[in-house]
């Protein structure tokens, strides 16, 4: 067997932010400048952690960004006024709330309160409908992360055989939703699937978006599988603090053809397509622009 091929998830990244940094000069010249904004509700660390990435990378990409940080006892009713008038700003392109949301605010009805052109999360009901219906939409920065990925890896994915093992409306639905689109045989699986290794050992990409450390090693993959690990575990090793994927990576590298490793492989990915929906939802907003 050829030797695996370890996906860098970084270097994708870049090439993705080079491009969308250079549509978005392309888009001031033409007098709109691409804004993103973000609100964080509450203290949550790892929620403060992404915030700050996210508009770290923004300003990288020449993207304006908006913070709004408004502390845990922010009643829905607040929020969701200033979800309004974001929705009615036109320098704001982007809305982007932060997950989770703490327990007295309904996620659902937040996210469904952000208009779906500005929705650069791909979580609004007309946007999944949209993905579902194989539209061009808004879609999940992850899943839309992973198939970049696939892509560049295996080329066309037409008839190939994808098991994705999770069913989350965040990773698991979208990215079947878009290998579908791509043409591959999908096959979504989950806690209740019985048979779980038999139908994972028949892919030819697998995606991993469970949450449980190491879940997925060698003896589930077919010799020349492409494995895509979504999965941030943070497990205690030794004594030490450290961040596994849902695969058993030193294992699953002896069968797969490709790999992604955790850290450096998916997570990467997420916020270059959290730009480049920033970039599309200003497009959705200004259709009048000429193409660059
Ligand atoms: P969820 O907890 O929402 O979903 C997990 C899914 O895995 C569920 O569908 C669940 O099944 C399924 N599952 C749980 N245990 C098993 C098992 N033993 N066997 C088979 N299926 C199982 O998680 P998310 O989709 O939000 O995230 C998944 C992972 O990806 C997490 O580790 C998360 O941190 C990571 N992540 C990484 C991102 C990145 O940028 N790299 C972005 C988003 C998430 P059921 O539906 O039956 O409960």
């Amino acid at each position: 067997q050829a030797p695996v091929q370890i996906i860098d998830g970084k270097a994708a990244a870049a090439r993705v932010l080079a491009e969308v940094s250079a549509e978005v000069q392309a888009m001031k010249a033409r007098g709109v400048a691409p804004a993103l904004a973000v609100i964080l509700v509450g203290q949550d660390p790892a929620s403060q952690v992404y915030v700050r990435n996210k508009v770290l990378r923004a300003e990288e990409c020449g993207i304006r960004s908006l913070e709004f940080r408004r502390p845990a006892e922010t009643d829905e009713a607040e929020l969701l006024d200033l979800i309004h008038n974001l929705n009615a700003d036109p320098d704001v392109h982007g809305i982007l709330v932060q997950l989770p949301l703490p327990d007295h605010i309904d996620e659902a009805r937040v996210l469904q309160a952000v208009s779906p052109l500005k929705d650069v999360d791909g979580f609004h009901a007309e946007n999944v409908g949209g993905l579902s219906q194989g539209r061009e939409v808004l879609t999940p920065c992850t899943p839309a992360g992973c198939l970049r990925l696939l892509q560049d890896s295996c080329g066309d994915l037409a008839g190939k055989h994808a098991v994705v093992i999770g069913r989350s409306n965040i990773v698991g639905k979208p990215m079947a939703a878009l290998l579908l689109k791509a043409h591959c045989s999908v096959t979504v699986v989950h806690s209740r699937s019985a048979n779980l290794k038999d139908l994972c050992r028949q892919a030819d990409i697998v995606v991993a978006a469970v949450g449980r450390p190491r879940l997925v090693d060698a003896d589930w993959l077919k010799p020349g599988a492409v494995v895509i690990d979504v999965g941030i575990n943070r497990i205690d090793e030794g004594g030490r603090s450290r961040l596994v994927g849902d695969v058993d990576f030193d294992s699953a590298i002896a069968r797969a053809a490709a790999i992604t490793p955790v850290p450096g492989g998916v997570g990467p990915m997420t916020i270059a397509f959290l730009m480049k929906n920033t970039l599309a939802a200003a497009r959705l907003q200004h259709s009048d622009l000429p193409a660059t």
